[in-house]
């Protein structure tokens, strides 16, 4: 008899959803990293995937080992392959604390590796990307924690001026007079570890076009615990539902327990069907690949329609 191979290792959870990816591993207790290249930004590291290395910021959500133990890997492998300093955001608690990590591992290593905290206290921004900040804010849970809203600084021509021609605006501008105003659009929000509170209330993580939030207890009689352990139940995403404007709600920090065929039946059941199409499970490899056979199937369509043209 011949052994069977060991497990191959857990495949990333991939979702697209126009213009962005949202791919990573999260499994409540096991591992979180979610992230979205057109952003550049990785929320949370988990163990620090090779597919994490190629963005430039990790947003930490808080300091739980699931979510931060591939910090160090992540700030080591950027500078080894040659991609340039990572910088992670974080809490202002948690500097402290991981440049005691990287100064534990300059001694390990006899070498010093390169890398950027840049604390946030709620509500400050930091400029990811040209007209996109990373906005921090309050969420709640065992430690010191924060959720992330990517939003974009989007400029506007102000009403009054709408219709006006180009010249005219031109002398405006020349006289000092302000004619554009900026809007922010939040784009992708992510929760983090967090319980149900008053963050549910914000307009940015409400209006955000795609809401990245955990989900770790299903079962009816685990309400208790969503409490104790300060983080979501499935009752809250209901409400959330409700809520929520996002194009997409993506559930991470699903428990183990719980296989995700049974997961999505729960969930089904427990959220109305009007809601389900903007209902996503990071996790959920087999309906979230059906999903992206059937974009690449619609866009061949398309791209033969335009080419018959
Ligand atoms: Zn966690
Ligand atoms: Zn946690």
């Amino acid at each position: 008899m011949i052994p069977n191979p060991p497990p191959r290792h857990p495949q990333l959870g991939f979702l697209y959803i126009h213009p962005y990816r949202i791919q990573g591993v999260s499994i409540a207790g096991e591992e979180t990293f979610v992230q979205v290249p057109e952003l550049g930004v990785c929320f949370d590291i988990g163990r620090a995937p090779r597919a994490a290395l190629t963005s430039d910021f990790v947003a930490l959500s808080h300091g739980h080992m699931d979510h931060s133990a591939g910090l160090a890997y992540y700030f080591s492998q950027r500078s080894f392959q040659g991609i340039g300093t990572g910088s992670v955001i974080c809490h202002p608690h948690l500097e402290k604390p991981i440049r005691g990590v990287m100064t534990a591992w300059t001694e390990l290593e006899a070498q010093r590796t390169p890398y950027n905290v840049i604390p946030l206290e709620p509500d400050q921004e930091h400029q990811i990307k040209n007209n996109i900040v990373l906005r921090a804010f309050a969420t709640k849970h065992t430690v010191p924690s924060l959720g992330y809203v990517a939003v974009e600084k989007r400029s506007k021509l102000k009403s009054e001026f709408v219709g006006l021609e180009q010249p005219k605006l031109v002398e405006l501008k020349k006289q000092g007079v302000e004619i554009t105003q900026v809007n922010d659009i939040p784009l992708v929000c992510f929760t983090g570890d967090t319980m149900w509170g008053e963050h549910f209330d914000r307009p940015d993580v409400l209006g955000a076009k795609i809401l990245i939030t955990e989900c770790t207890f299903l079962e009816p009689d685990h309400r208790d615990r969503a409490g104790i352990g300060k983080h979501l139940h499935l009752d809250h995403i209901a409400q959330l539902m409700e809520k929520s404007q996002a194009e997409a709600v993506i559930l991470t920090h699903l428990s183990r327990r719980t296989h995700i065929t049974e997961a999505r039946r729960v969930i089904n059941e427990a959220i109305p069907a009007k809601h389900h199409d903007r209902l996503f499970i990071l996790m959920d490899n087999k309906t979230n690949r059906q999903r992206y056979e059937s974009q690449l199937a619609e866009a061949e369509a398309e791209a033969t329609v335009t080419q018959g043209k």
